[in-house]
């Protein structure tokens, strides 16, 4: 599937501005962006439930821009569910089926194929209601997918689930797709689901695309100090290029690699991920180093994370327990070592 140039407004609210982007076969993407940034709109926009602004939707070559969402063979799971609550299991599941005239006996044997694919057998006759909200999600799944759909389409789909139940569901829904190899586009504000279902990751922000890449692309390389804030956590520090690096209050960090198309003396962002930094004795020298004072730190147990106060900025070092300096305390003088090939430097 392939966008074009997609926009769409709601009166003055400009839900999505000049969207391109390439879906390519049998991946499992996702939306992720916070709440507001358009992800919804652009989802009902490839299904069909809203008409665009502006631009096209292109499927294997063909604009469907303007084919009615029934006509456009695509299954749909959305965050309410929406199943018939008068109607029993088997009956949700196979309701696509009935309208497209498959006989009883057939339509028995398909939603009883179905509910075992999604690991929910035994429930056929059972009334919907009766059923706890992981079951009723698998329900919805196996009903989006009764048609054997071109594209799977999810909104929020485990929101309503508890923490628990919502991460194994989530490498459910990745296993079922790669089994069935379909094209799978998830809506999600949850950079930690994007990041265990996702082969791409469409990062949204403000009704734009702002990076689209594997999940580990973009957590390495974040395009800008959104996606880096965004996906993962990341320190930022305001500084100013240099020939070899980034100065920082007067401190210079050497940095591995500098963006293309920034002059010296240009505004500059830094990115640093916290498990990349380092703390160090102060006054130990070495390159890279900051100094900086304990402004807070959490033993964890399955790790530390150290917050250090460096003049304007607060840098977050995260360790494993034995690497924590045993003299760690509040107030006490640190230096945060930041390595050259962990540092990001984004335009300002
Ligand atoms: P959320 O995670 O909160 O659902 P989202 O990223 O999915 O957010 P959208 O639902 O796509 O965002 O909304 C994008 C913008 O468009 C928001 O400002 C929203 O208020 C607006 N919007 C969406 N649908 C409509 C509508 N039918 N009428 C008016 N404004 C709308």
């Amino acid at each position: 599937m392939r966008i074009e140039g997609l926009s769409k407004s709601f009166g003055h609210v400009h839900a999505l501005a000049d969207v391109d982007l390439d879906i390519p076969h049998g991946r499992f993407i996702c939306l992720l962006g916070p709440s507001g940034c358009g992800k919804t709109t652009l989802l009902r926009l490839i299904a069909g439930l809203e008409t665009p602004t502006k631009g096209r939707i292109l499927l294997d070559g063909v604009d469907i821009t303007r084919v009615p969402a029934h006509k456009r063979d695509f299954g749909m799971v959305f965050q309410s569910l929406a199943l018939f609550p008068h109607l029993s299991v088997g009956e949700n599941v196979a309701y696509g089926l009935r309208v497209r005239g498959v006989d009883r006996a057939r339509r028995r044997q398909r939603a009883e194929e179905l509910l075992a694919l999604v690991r929910l057998p035994g429930v056929l006759d059972r009334p919907v209601a009766q059923l706890s909200g992981g079951q009723r999600q698998r329900v919805a799944i196996a009903r989006a997918l009764a048609l054997a759909p071109k594209l799977f389409l999810l909104d929020e789909p485990l929101s309503a689930l508890d923490a628990k139940l919502r991460e194994a569901m989530q490498v459910e829904l990745r296993l079922l797709q790669q089994r069935l190899g379909i094209s799978t586009i998830v809506v999600t504000h949850d950079q930690r689901e994007a990041m265990t279902m996702a082969d791409i990751v469409v990062v949204m922000d403000h009704g734009r695309v702002q990076q689209v890449g594997a999940p580990l692309a973009i957590y390495r390389e974040p395009a800008n100090a959104f996606v880096a804030g965004f996906i993962g956590l990341s320190n930022l520090l305001q500084g100013t290029l240099a020939e070899d690096g980034v100065r920082i209050d007067g401190h210079a960090v050497r940095v591995a690699r500098l963006p293309p198309g920034l002059v010296p003396g240009a505004a500059v962002t830094l990115s640093v991920r916290p498990e990349e930094a380092h703390l160090r004795p102060f006054g130990e020298p070495g390159p890279n180093r900051l100094p900086a004072e304990v402004a807070f730190v959490r033993d964890l147990g399955a790790s530390v994370e150290v917050t250090a106060r460096c003049g304007e900025a607060e840098l977050l070092v995260v360790m494993a327990p034995r690497e924590r300096p045993s003299d760690l305390a509040l107030g006490g003088r640190v230096m945060v070592e930041l390595p050259a090939e962990a540092c990001v430097v984004l335009a300002a």
